[in-house]
């Protein structure tokens, strides 16, 4: 039988899981629910490992809590977990809304948010409902802990600035949305066949009135990393909550995004087609939530 690592750590704390790494000197590699990372060793993509560290059971790190300011997301967290919180559902809809999508039940039951942020792959339906609620990870290494905005963690396609054989991503948060905020996300994909996303899109609107006073708008799989739409959201941002507006805001991510013609996923002419009839669907449910006067 093929064996993928020599030895399998389940550290109860965080300063087990980094002593554990430091003591393999970059040998061994941090998992989660193993739903990205057995698959891809498997596959033969990736060599056996010295040692695996399991970041999923930690202890104080698989609950969703709340602090002044943030909802805040232990690593051990899975889809299925996010997706039934009410507080998630209600203040970080976008983000129950796309972990609810990620593969089937087994797949949720065992993969995390955490997993998905680190994979950075640039089509993770996690990461991009956490893009748009603008969400931030905090990552721990020998050094410490900090907080990083999740969009600056994505390098490249599966390239993120966090060490994943020396450091561990311990948490994620985000603001919930309040009064006059409301998020939303869709995915586009093919009805059967193999699941590769043809588009995955989130927003998170604030509105007074009829207008749109602040947003934030994410994307993916349209280049090297999930997108944080920065340009989508400054052509929302002064305008009235209404389908014209979100005309514009749909004409300048298209001329922003590589959407590539895939045989796996579809033609760029579809996809851009996805983009045109979904975006603006997204931006108005995530403004009806927000409470927007039309
Ligand atoms: C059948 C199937 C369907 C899927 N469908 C989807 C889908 O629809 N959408 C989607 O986005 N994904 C999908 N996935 C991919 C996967 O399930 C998700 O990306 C999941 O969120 C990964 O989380 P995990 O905890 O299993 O990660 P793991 O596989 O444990 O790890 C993934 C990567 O992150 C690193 N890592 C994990 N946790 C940490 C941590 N706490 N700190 C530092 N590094 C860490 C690992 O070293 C590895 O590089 C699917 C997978 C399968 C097998």
């Amino acid at each position: 039988m093929v064996s993928y690592w020599k030895h399998y750590h389940t550290p109860e704390t965080v300063e087990e899981a980094i002593a554990a790494l430091r003591g393999y000197d970059g040998r061994a590699r941090v998992i989660g629910g193993g739903t990205d990372l057995l698959v891809e060793t498997r596959r033969g993509l990736r060599r056996p490992f010295e040692a695996i560290v399991d970041a999923s059971r930690i202890a104080g790190l698989n609950t969703i809590e709340r602090d002044p300011q943030h909802i805040v997301i232990g690593c051990g967290v899975t889809h299925t977990q996010i997706v039934n919180d009410p507080n998630i559902q209600r203040h970080g809809a976008c983000l129950s809304e796309s972990c609810g999508v990620i593969g089937g039940p087994q797949v949720r039951n065992a993969g995390t948010l955490a997993g998905n942020v680190a994979h950075a792959l640039p089509a993770g339906d996690g990461s991009i409902g956490l893009l748009a609620l603008a969400g931030e990870v905090e990552i721990t290494s020998t050094a410490g802990r900090r907080w990083v905005a999740a969009k600056d963690t994505f390098v490249g396609p599966g390239k993120s600035v966090i060490d994943r054989h020396r450091e561990v991503l311990t948490r994620l948060r985000f603001k919930p949305t309040g009064t006059g905020e409301g998020s939303a996300f869709h995915r586009v994909m093919r009805p059967q066949g193999l699941c590769l996303p043809i588009i995955s899109m989130a927003a998170r609107l604030t509105v007074d009135g009829d207008r749109i006073v602040a947003a934030n708008v994410s994307m993916g799989p349209v280049g090297p990393v999930p997108w944080f739409a920065e340009p989508v959201a400054q052509a929302l941002i002064g305008g009235p909550a209404t389908d014209a507006q979100y005309e514009k805001a749909v004409d300048v991510a298209l001329s922003n995004v590589t959407l590539r013609t895939s045989k796996y996923r579809a033609t760029e002419e579809y996809r851009r087609t996805m983009v045109r009839t979904y975006l603006p669907i997204i931006l108005a449910t995530a403004a009806e939530r927000a409470g927007a006067k039309r």
